[in-house]
Protein backbone atom coordinates (compact mmCIF):
# COMPACT_ATOMS: atom_id res chain seq x y z
CA UNK A 1 0.00 0.00 0.00
CA UNK A 2 1.45 3.37 -0.93
CA UNK A 3 1.22 5.96 1.88
CA UNK A 4 -0.49 8.96 1.46
CA UNK A 5 -1.22 11.14 3.66
CA UNK A 6 -3.24 14.35 3.62
CA UNK A 7 -4.10 17.90 5.36
CA UNK A 8 -7.05 18.88 5.27
CA UNK A 9 -7.93 23.03 6.42
CA UNK A 10 -10.85 25.00 6.17
CA UNK A 11 -9.39 28.89 4.42
CA UNK A 12 -10.26 30.44 8.08
CA UNK A 13 -7.29 32.89 7.39
CA UNK A 14 -4.93 31.42 9.50
CA UNK A 15 -2.83 28.39 10.07
CA UNK A 16 -3.27 27.63 13.77
CA UNK A 17 -0.32 26.57 15.61
CA UNK A 18 -2.39 23.22 16.50
CA UNK A 19 -2.99 22.89 12.23
CA UNK A 20 0.17 23.19 11.66
CA UNK A 21 1.42 20.68 13.92
CA UNK A 22 -1.31 18.44 12.01
CA UNK A 23 0.46 19.36 8.77
CA UNK A 24 3.44 18.34 10.10
CA UNK A 25 3.10 14.98 11.19
CA UNK A 26 1.20 14.05 8.12
CA UNK A 27 3.80 15.24 5.67
CA UNK A 28 6.81 13.19 8.05
CA UNK A 29 4.63 10.17 7.74
CA UNK A 30 4.14 10.91 3.85
CA UNK A 31 8.05 11.51 3.55
CA UNK A 32 9.19 9.04 5.67
CA UNK A 33 7.82 6.13 3.78
CA UNK A 34 8.32 7.70 0.23
CA UNK A 35 4.87 8.55 -0.27
CA UNK A 36 2.64 11.23 -1.08
CA UNK A 37 1.36 14.41 1.19
CA UNK A 38 -1.15 15.97 -0.13
CA UNK A 39 -3.30 19.43 0.85
CA UNK A 40 -6.98 19.64 0.54
CA UNK A 41 -9.27 22.78 1.14
CA UNK A 42 -12.04 22.47 2.78
CA UNK A 43 -14.34 24.79 2.18
CA UNK A 44 -18.00 23.73 2.00
CA UNK A 45 -18.82 25.67 4.86
CA UNK A 46 -19.01 28.94 2.56
CA UNK A 47 -19.49 31.25 5.38
CA UNK A 48 -15.80 30.87 7.15
CA UNK A 49 -14.32 31.64 3.68
CA UNK A 50 -11.82 33.76 4.20
CA UNK A 51 -10.08 35.81 1.73
CA UNK A 52 -6.16 35.20 0.42
CA UNK A 53 -7.18 32.56 3.56
CA UNK A 54 -5.50 29.79 1.24
CA UNK A 55 -2.88 31.70 0.20
CA UNK A 56 -1.61 31.73 3.51
CA UNK A 57 -2.04 28.01 4.23
CA UNK A 58 0.15 27.65 0.59
CA UNK A 59 2.45 30.07 1.57
CA UNK A 60 2.87 28.49 5.24
CA UNK A 61 3.56 25.05 4.60
CA UNK A 62 5.80 25.93 1.46
CA UNK A 63 7.67 28.28 3.64
CA UNK A 64 8.16 25.51 6.77
CA UNK A 65 9.30 22.89 4.04
CA UNK A 66 6.00 21.00 4.33
CA UNK A 67 6.02 20.36 0.42
CA UNK A 68 2.85 18.70 -0.90
CA UNK A 69 3.21 16.58 -3.95
CA UNK A 70 -0.34 17.08 -5.20
CA UNK A 71 -2.94 20.41 -3.97
CA UNK A 72 -5.14 23.15 -5.15
CA UNK A 73 -2.01 25.01 -6.75
CA UNK A 74 0.36 22.23 -7.64
CA UNK A 75 -2.49 19.90 -9.09
CA UNK A 76 -2.19 15.84 -8.97
CA UNK A 77 -3.93 13.40 -10.15
CA UNK A 78 -7.08 13.23 -7.85
CA UNK A 79 -8.06 16.94 -7.87
CA UNK A 80 -9.65 19.10 -7.64
CA UNK A 81 -8.29 19.08 -4.57
CA UNK A 82 -10.85 22.26 -3.01
CA UNK A 83 -14.17 20.36 -1.83
CA UNK A 84 -16.20 23.37 -3.10
CA UNK A 85 -14.73 22.34 -6.57
CA UNK A 86 -15.75 18.49 -6.28
CA UNK A 87 -19.78 19.13 -5.31
CA UNK A 88 -21.08 16.49 -8.23
CA UNK A 89 -18.93 14.13 -6.67
CA UNK A 90 -20.45 14.09 -3.67
CA UNK A 91 -23.96 14.73 -4.40
CA UNK A 92 -23.20 11.10 -6.73
CA UNK A 93 -22.42 9.52 -3.33
CA UNK A 94 -24.96 10.81 -1.44
CA UNK A 95 -27.32 9.45 -3.92
CA UNK A 96 -25.49 6.24 -3.97
CA UNK A 97 -26.17 5.94 -0.10
CA UNK A 98 -29.74 6.26 -0.70
CA UNK A 99 -29.39 3.29 -3.06
CA UNK A 100 -27.87 1.11 -0.43
CA UNK A 101 -30.42 2.53 2.70
CA UNK A 102 -27.34 4.14 3.89
CA UNK A 103 -29.20 7.25 3.58
CA UNK A 104 -32.23 9.07 3.27
CA UNK A 105 -33.72 12.48 1.57
CA UNK A 106 -35.63 14.49 3.99
CA UNK A 107 -38.11 17.25 3.57
CA UNK A 108 -38.29 18.41 7.21
CA UNK A 109 -38.31 22.65 7.40
CA UNK A 110 -36.32 24.44 9.86
CA UNK A 111 -40.17 24.95 11.64
CA UNK A 112 -40.46 21.53 12.47
CA UNK A 113 -36.94 21.03 13.45
CA UNK A 114 -37.60 24.18 15.67
CA UNK A 115 -40.61 22.32 17.08
CA UNK A 116 -38.92 19.26 18.04
CA UNK A 117 -36.33 21.07 19.76
CA UNK A 118 -39.02 23.61 21.91
CA UNK A 119 -41.06 20.29 22.32
CA UNK A 120 -37.80 19.56 24.29
CA UNK A 121 -38.43 22.17 26.55
CA UNK A 122 -35.16 23.82 24.62
CA UNK A 123 -32.92 20.87 25.05
CA UNK A 124 -30.33 19.64 22.33
CA UNK A 125 -32.39 17.09 20.35
CA UNK A 126 -31.56 14.39 18.11
CA UNK A 127 -33.60 14.20 14.87
CA UNK A 128 -36.50 11.79 14.97
CA UNK A 129 -35.95 10.01 11.94
CA UNK A 130 -39.32 11.27 10.60
CA UNK A 131 -38.49 11.36 7.18
CA UNK A 132 -37.06 7.85 7.26
CA UNK A 133 -40.56 6.24 6.56
CA UNK A 134 -41.75 8.18 3.56
CA UNK A 135 -42.05 5.82 0.55
CA UNK A 136 -39.83 6.00 -2.67
CA UNK A 137 -43.11 7.55 -4.74
CA UNK A 138 -43.70 10.45 -2.28
CA UNK A 139 -39.68 11.19 -2.29
CA UNK A 140 -39.81 11.67 -5.84
CA UNK A 141 -42.56 13.72 -6.54
CA UNK A 142 -41.83 16.05 -3.17
CA UNK A 143 -38.60 16.29 -5.24
CA UNK A 144 -39.86 16.57 -8.59
CA UNK A 145 -42.27 19.22 -6.82
CA UNK A 146 -39.04 21.10 -6.07
CA UNK A 147 -39.65 20.98 -2.57
CA UNK A 148 -36.18 21.61 -0.80
CA UNK A 149 -34.37 18.51 0.71
CA UNK A 150 -31.30 17.60 2.65
CA UNK A 151 -29.97 14.00 3.11
CA UNK A 152 -29.35 12.05 6.16
CA UNK A 153 -27.13 9.00 7.37
CA UNK A 154 -29.46 6.39 8.40
CA UNK A 155 -27.93 5.48 11.76
CA UNK A 156 -29.38 1.82 13.07
CA UNK A 157 -30.37 2.55 16.70
CA UNK A 158 -28.81 -0.42 18.28
CA UNK A 159 -25.40 -1.99 19.18
CA UNK A 160 -21.78 -0.27 18.71
CA UNK A 161 -19.81 1.23 15.73
CA UNK A 162 -16.16 0.47 16.52
CA UNK A 163 -12.83 0.83 15.07
CA UNK A 164 -9.27 1.17 16.42
CA UNK A 165 -7.21 4.22 16.41
CA UNK A 166 -3.34 4.12 16.00
CA UNK A 167 -2.73 6.29 19.16
CA UNK A 168 -6.25 5.98 21.22
CA UNK A 169 -6.19 2.34 20.58
CA UNK A 170 -10.11 0.62 20.58
CA UNK A 171 -12.54 3.06 20.51
CA UNK A 172 -16.59 1.69 20.61
CA UNK A 173 -19.73 4.17 20.08
CA UNK A 174 -23.19 2.82 20.85
CA UNK A 175 -25.23 3.73 17.79
CA UNK A 176 -27.68 5.11 20.39
CA UNK A 177 -25.80 8.04 20.75
CA UNK A 178 -25.42 9.25 17.49
CA UNK A 179 -27.85 11.06 15.19
CA UNK A 180 -29.07 10.56 12.08
CA UNK A 181 -27.04 13.77 10.68
CA UNK A 182 -26.80 15.66 7.63
CA UNK A 183 -24.62 14.73 4.73
CA UNK A 184 -25.59 16.60 1.69
CA UNK A 185 -27.16 20.14 2.82
CA UNK A 186 -30.38 21.54 0.50
CA UNK A 187 -27.27 23.48 -1.38
CA UNK A 188 -25.81 20.85 -2.78
CA UNK A 189 -23.19 21.33 -0.48
CA UNK A 190 -21.79 18.12 1.50
CA UNK A 191 -20.87 18.29 5.43
CA UNK A 192 -17.87 17.70 6.63
CA UNK A 193 -19.47 13.91 7.47
CA UNK A 194 -19.39 13.16 3.79
CA UNK A 195 -17.11 15.19 2.05
CA UNK A 196 -13.96 13.80 4.37
CA UNK A 197 -15.15 9.97 3.61
CA UNK A 198 -15.73 10.99 -0.05
CA UNK A 199 -12.40 12.69 -0.51
CA UNK A 200 -9.71 10.37 1.65
CA UNK A 201 -11.35 7.84 -0.91
CA UNK A 202 -10.93 9.12 -4.17
CA UNK A 203 -7.62 10.72 -3.20
CA UNK A 204 -6.69 7.32 -1.95
CA UNK A 205 -5.43 8.48 1.50
CA UNK A 206 -4.29 5.51 3.31
CA UNK A 207 -3.80 7.29 6.59
CA UNK A 208 -5.79 9.78 8.01
CA UNK A 209 -4.09 12.16 10.22
CA UNK A 210 -6.23 14.34 12.50
CA UNK A 211 -6.75 16.18 15.54
CA UNK A 212 -8.79 14.12 18.34
CA UNK A 213 -12.21 16.11 18.14
CA UNK A 214 -12.85 13.72 15.15
CA UNK A 215 -12.48 10.30 17.04
CA UNK A 216 -15.42 9.43 18.53
CA UNK A 217 -17.27 10.53 14.94
CA UNK A 218 -14.93 8.52 12.94
CA UNK A 219 -17.12 5.79 13.45
CA UNK A 220 -19.95 7.30 11.65
CA UNK A 221 -17.40 7.98 8.81
CA UNK A 222 -16.97 4.29 8.83
CA UNK A 223 -20.02 3.02 8.39
CA UNK A 224 -20.34 5.05 5.14
CA UNK A 225 -16.61 3.41 3.95
CA UNK A 226 -18.46 0.06 5.07
CA UNK A 227 -21.78 1.58 3.38
CA UNK A 228 -20.13 2.15 -0.16
CA UNK A 229 -17.50 -1.23 0.05
CA UNK A 230 -14.81 1.48 0.68
CA UNK A 231 -11.90 0.40 2.39
CA UNK A 232 -11.13 2.51 5.57
CA UNK A 233 -8.37 4.19 5.92
CA UNK A 234 -5.87 3.89 8.93
CA UNK A 235 -6.91 6.47 11.42
CA UNK A 236 -4.62 8.35 13.92
CA UNK A 237 -5.79 10.78 15.95
CA UNK A 238 -3.72 13.45 17.82
CA UNK A 239 -4.28 15.18 21.02
CA UNK A 240 -4.84 18.41 21.56
CA UNK A 241 -2.26 21.60 21.47
CA UNK A 242 -2.92 23.42 25.02
CA UNK A 243 -2.61 26.23 26.54
CA UNK A 244 -2.56 25.50 29.79
CA UNK A 245 -4.26 22.47 31.86
CA UNK A 246 -7.36 23.13 30.74
CA UNK A 247 -7.59 25.47 27.51
CA UNK A 248 -6.63 24.56 24.41
CA UNK A 249 -4.31 26.99 22.35
CA UNK A 250 -6.55 29.21 20.11
CA UNK A 251 -6.69 32.27 18.11
CA UNK A 252 -8.56 33.96 21.19
CA UNK A 253 -5.45 33.91 23.25
CA UNK A 254 -3.85 36.09 20.97
CA UNK A 255 -0.64 33.95 19.30
CA UNK A 256 -1.51 30.33 18.36
CA UNK A 257 -0.74 31.22 14.73
CA UNK A 258 2.17 30.91 12.93
CA UNK A 259 2.35 34.08 11.17
CA UNK A 260 2.03 35.35 14.89
CA UNK A 261 5.09 33.23 15.88
CA UNK A 262 7.23 34.68 13.02
CA UNK A 263 5.90 38.24 13.66
CA UNK A 264 6.98 38.00 17.30
CA UNK A 265 10.84 36.81 15.76
CA UNK A 266 10.87 33.17 15.61
CA UNK A 267 12.81 31.13 13.36
CA UNK A 268 10.51 29.23 10.80
CA UNK A 269 13.43 26.15 12.05
CA UNK A 270 12.45 26.52 15.30
CA UNK A 271 8.78 26.63 15.22
CA UNK A 272 8.93 23.51 13.61
CA UNK A 273 11.10 22.09 15.63
CA UNK A 274 9.32 22.44 18.91
CA UNK A 275 5.98 21.42 17.70
CA UNK A 276 7.25 17.96 16.28
CA UNK A 277 7.90 17.06 19.86
CA UNK A 278 4.22 18.82 20.86
CA UNK A 279 2.74 15.31 21.14
CA UNK A 280 5.42 12.93 19.73
CA UNK A 281 8.60 11.41 21.35
CA UNK A 282 11.45 10.63 19.60
CA UNK A 283 12.07 8.16 22.19
CA UNK A 284 15.26 9.03 22.78
CA UNK A 285 16.74 12.26 24.21
CA UNK A 286 17.68 14.27 20.96
CA UNK A 287 15.49 17.82 20.82
CA UNK A 288 17.19 19.40 18.15
CA UNK A 289 16.10 18.23 14.78
CA UNK A 290 15.89 19.81 10.85
CA UNK A 291 12.94 18.83 8.87
CA UNK A 292 15.34 15.76 6.97
CA UNK A 293 15.95 14.49 10.70
CA UNK A 294 12.36 14.49 12.01
CA UNK A 295 11.41 12.91 8.84
CA UNK A 296 13.66 10.26 9.64
CA UNK A 297 13.32 9.75 13.37
CA UNK A 298 9.63 10.07 13.43
CA UNK A 299 7.45 7.21 14.02
CA UNK A 300 3.76 6.83 14.89
CA UNK A 301 4.43 4.59 17.58
CA UNK A 302 6.06 7.96 20.02
CA UNK A 303 2.84 10.31 19.08
CA UNK A 304 1.07 10.69 22.96
CA UNK A 305 -2.41 10.54 23.97
CA UNK A 306 -2.46 13.02 26.39
CA UNK A 307 -2.69 16.72 25.74
CA UNK A 308 0.72 18.52 25.42
CA UNK A 309 0.86 22.02 26.47
CA UNK A 310 2.90 24.53 24.56
CA UNK A 311 5.55 26.26 26.54
CA UNK A 312 6.57 29.64 24.99
CA UNK A 313 9.92 29.67 27.31
CA UNK A 314 11.06 26.25 25.61
CA UNK A 315 10.08 27.01 21.90
CA UNK A 316 12.61 30.76 22.83
CA UNK A 317 15.33 28.17 23.93
CA UNK A 318 15.18 25.86 21.24
CA UNK A 319 14.89 29.35 19.17
CA UNK A 320 18.16 30.19 20.49
CA UNK A 321 19.98 27.79 19.96
CA UNK A 322 19.14 27.78 15.97
CA UNK A 323 20.66 31.47 16.45
CA UNK A 324 23.91 30.11 18.31
CA UNK A 325 24.09 27.45 15.42
CA UNK A 326 23.56 29.75 12.88
CA UNK A 327 27.01 30.68 10.85
CA UNK A 328 28.11 34.45 11.42
CA UNK A 329 27.04 35.58 7.61
CA UNK A 330 23.68 34.12 7.85
CA UNK A 331 23.20 35.00 11.24
CA UNK A 332 24.17 38.60 9.68
CA UNK A 333 22.08 38.29 6.89
CA UNK A 334 18.92 37.49 8.67
CA UNK A 335 19.68 40.05 11.35
CA UNK A 336 20.27 42.53 9.24
CA UNK A 337 16.51 43.72 8.87
CA UNK A 338 15.47 43.55 12.14
CA UNK A 339 18.71 46.20 13.01
CA UNK A 340 17.69 48.38 10.14
CA UNK A 341 14.43 48.51 11.55
CA UNK A 342 15.10 49.29 14.64
CA UNK A 343 18.35 51.36 14.66
CA UNK A 344 18.14 52.89 11.00
CA UNK A 345 21.31 52.15 8.54
CA UNK A 346 24.95 53.37 9.03
CA UNK A 347 25.80 51.13 11.77
CA UNK A 348 28.79 48.48 11.18
CA UNK A 349 26.85 45.28 11.02
CA UNK A 350 29.60 43.12 11.23
CA UNK A 351 29.98 44.65 14.80
CA UNK A 352 26.24 44.42 15.54
CA UNK A 353 26.05 40.94 14.56
CA UNK A 354 29.20 39.89 16.81
CA UNK A 355 27.52 41.66 19.48
CA UNK A 356 24.04 40.27 19.27
CA UNK A 357 24.24 37.21 18.23
CA UNK A 358 25.52 35.41 21.81
CA UNK A 359 22.93 37.16 23.33
CA UNK A 360 19.57 37.35 21.37
CA UNK A 361 16.75 34.61 21.64
CA UNK A 362 14.44 35.82 18.95
CA UNK A 363 15.04 38.75 16.60
CA UNK A 364 12.30 40.92 17.88
CA UNK A 365 15.10 41.48 21.20
CA UNK A 366 17.26 43.05 18.88
CA UNK A 367 15.50 46.02 18.71
CA UNK A 368 15.30 46.24 22.91
CA UNK A 369 19.14 45.34 22.73
CA UNK A 370 20.56 48.11 20.88
CA UNK A 371 17.63 50.49 20.82
CA UNK A 372 20.14 52.70 22.77
CA UNK A 373 22.57 53.31 19.42
CA UNK A 374 19.94 55.30 18.20
CA UNK A 375 18.53 57.22 21.03
CA UNK A 376 20.86 57.56 23.89
CA UNK A 377 18.37 56.59 26.95
CA UNK A 378 17.54 58.79 29.61
CA UNK A 379 19.89 58.09 32.58
CA UNK A 380 20.84 59.44 36.26
CA UNK A 381 24.33 59.71 37.45
CA UNK A 382 23.95 57.27 39.91
CA UNK A 383 24.92 55.05 37.01
CA UNK A 384 28.75 56.00 36.98
CA UNK A 385 28.71 54.29 40.55
CA UNK A 386 30.27 51.07 40.97
CA UNK A 387 31.64 48.94 42.65
CA UNK A 388 33.66 46.09 41.02
CA UNK A 389 35.52 48.88 39.49
CA UNK A 390 35.55 51.34 42.58
CA UNK A 391 33.93 53.60 40.14
CA UNK A 392 32.27 57.20 41.13
CA UNK A 393 30.44 60.30 39.66
CA UNK A 394 33.96 62.11 40.72
CA UNK A 395 36.53 60.09 39.06
CA UNK A 396 34.02 59.84 36.15
CA UNK A 397 34.40 63.47 35.20
CA UNK A 398 38.47 62.46 35.30
CA UNK A 399 37.99 59.18 33.34
CA UNK A 400 35.49 60.61 30.57
CA UNK A 401 37.73 64.30 30.33
CA UNK A 402 40.72 62.25 29.78
CA UNK A 403 39.01 59.80 27.48
CA UNK A 404 37.31 62.32 25.37
CA UNK A 405 40.80 63.92 24.57
CA UNK A 406 42.64 61.04 23.63
CA UNK A 407 39.60 59.81 21.27
CA UNK A 408 39.72 62.99 19.71
CA UNK A 409 43.01 62.54 18.64
CA UNK A 410 42.24 59.40 16.98
CA UNK A 411 42.62 59.39 12.96
CA UNK A 412 41.14 55.71 12.44
CA UNK A 413 37.80 55.33 14.93
CA UNK A 414 37.98 51.74 14.66
CA UNK A 415 37.94 48.92 17.49
CA UNK A 416 41.39 48.33 17.29
CA UNK A 417 42.57 51.93 17.39
CA UNK A 418 39.67 52.97 19.82
CA UNK A 419 41.08 49.74 22.11
CA UNK A 420 44.40 50.36 21.61
CA UNK A 421 44.40 54.17 22.83
CA UNK A 422 42.40 53.10 26.00
CA UNK A 423 44.05 50.34 27.06
CA UNK A 424 47.36 52.98 26.49
CA UNK A 425 45.32 55.52 28.48
CA UNK A 426 44.48 53.55 31.46
CA UNK A 427 48.48 52.67 31.79
CA UNK A 428 49.12 56.09 31.49
CA UNK A 429 47.07 57.37 34.03
CA UNK A 430 47.73 54.33 36.29
CA UNK A 431 44.03 53.21 36.51
CA UNK A 432 42.84 49.45 35.84
CA UNK A 433 40.96 49.47 32.35
CA UNK A 434 37.75 48.89 34.29
CA UNK A 435 38.05 52.68 35.87
CA UNK A 436 38.48 54.32 32.68
CA UNK A 437 35.96 52.02 30.43
CA UNK A 438 32.73 52.04 32.84
CA UNK A 439 32.07 55.65 33.07
CA UNK A 440 32.90 55.78 29.05
CA UNK A 441 30.22 53.33 28.48
CA UNK A 442 27.91 54.19 30.81
CA UNK A 443 28.56 57.75 28.95
CA UNK A 444 28.18 56.40 25.36
CA UNK A 445 24.98 54.29 26.26
CA UNK A 446 22.73 55.54 29.13
CA UNK A 447 22.44 51.68 30.55
CA UNK A 448 24.05 49.68 33.09
CA UNK A 449 23.58 46.88 30.92
CA UNK A 450 24.69 46.83 27.14
CA UNK A 451 25.98 44.07 24.50
CA UNK A 452 29.75 44.63 24.28
CA UNK A 453 31.53 47.41 25.65
CA UNK A 454 32.45 50.50 25.62
CA UNK A 455 35.02 49.99 22.80
CA UNK A 456 32.89 48.38 20.88
CA UNK A 457 29.77 51.07 21.31
CA UNK A 458 32.52 54.11 20.51
CA UNK A 459 32.95 52.53 17.25
CA UNK A 460 29.77 51.77 16.38
CA UNK A 461 28.70 55.19 17.69
CA UNK A 462 31.88 57.22 15.23
CA UNK A 463 33.84 59.88 16.78
CA UNK A 464 31.26 62.83 16.58
CA UNK A 465 28.20 61.11 18.62
CA UNK A 466 30.74 59.49 21.23
CA UNK A 467 32.10 63.04 21.42
CA UNK A 468 28.69 64.47 21.89
CA UNK A 469 27.86 61.77 24.76
CA UNK A 470 30.90 62.15 26.80
CA UNK A 471 29.46 65.85 26.79
CA UNK A 472 26.17 65.26 27.59
CA UNK A 473 27.45 63.29 30.72
CA UNK A 474 30.26 65.81 31.85
CA UNK A 475 27.56 68.24 31.72
CA UNK A 476 25.55 65.88 33.76
CA UNK A 477 27.78 65.08 36.34
CA UNK A 478 29.02 69.05 36.59
N1 LIG B 1 -11.19 20.68 7.87
C1 LIG B 1 -10.99 19.85 9.03
C2 LIG B 1 -10.36 20.70 10.11
O1 LIG B 1 -9.78 21.73 9.77
C3 LIG B 1 -10.10 18.71 8.66
C4 LIG B 1 -10.22 17.53 9.51
C5 LIG B 1 -9.54 16.36 8.83
O2 LIG B 1 -8.32 16.40 8.73
O3 LIG B 1 -10.22 15.44 8.41
O4 LIG B 1 -10.44 20.36 11.25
Amino acid sequence: MRVRTRFAPSPTGYLHIGGLRTALYAYLWAKKNGGDFILRIEDTDRNRLVEDACEIIYRTLKDTGLVYDEGPDVGGDYGPYIQSERKQLYIDTAKELVERGAAYYCFCTKERLQKLHEDAGGAAVKYDKHCLSLSKEEVERRIAAGEEYVIRQNIGTEGTAEYDDLVYGHISVPLADMEDQILLKSDGMPTYNLANVVDDHYMKISHVIRGMEYLSSTPKYNMLYDALGWERPVYIHLPPVMKDKTRKLSKRYGDASYEDFIGKGYLKEAVINYIALLGWNPGDNREIFTLEELTEAFDLKGISKSPSIFDNDKLTWMNAEYIRAMDDETFKKKAAPYVVSSVGEGFDLDIIAGLIKPRIETWNQIGEMIGFLRDLPEYDTSFFFNKKTKCTPEKSVDMLIAAKEELEKLRAFDVVSIHDSMIALAEKLEVKNGLLLWPLRIALSGQLVTPGGAIEIAALLGKEESIRRIDKALSMLS
